[in-house]
């Protein structure tokens, strides 16, 4: 199941890259859901095997948190 209960679907770790823009539906508390952001990579070696980040206000938010067991999509960010 790669879509939320409305039908849309998540960004897929597959197609997901730098420069994507992106919308996310949680409340992460560090910025304001629904708000659209760019995907960031993390040069940082200890960051290299999951880079992505958006930033929020208390710097790099990494979203590999949001991928799900299958490791397939991203829960509760989009694509736009
Ligand atoms: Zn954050």
């Amino acid at each position: 199941m790669c879509t939320d209960l409305n039908g849309l679907a998540y960004a897929t770790v597959a197609n997901l890259k730098p420069g994507d823009i992106v919308t996310c539906d949680i409340d992460f508390g560090c910025f304001v859901p629904g708000q659209r952001k760019r995907i960031m990579k993390s040069k940082a070696q200890e960051d290299a095997n999951w880079p992505l980040y958006i930033r929020c206000k208390h710097g790099k938010h990494f979203i590999e948190p949001q991928i799900d067991e299958s490791r397939t999509f991203y829960i509760g960010i989009y694509p736009t």
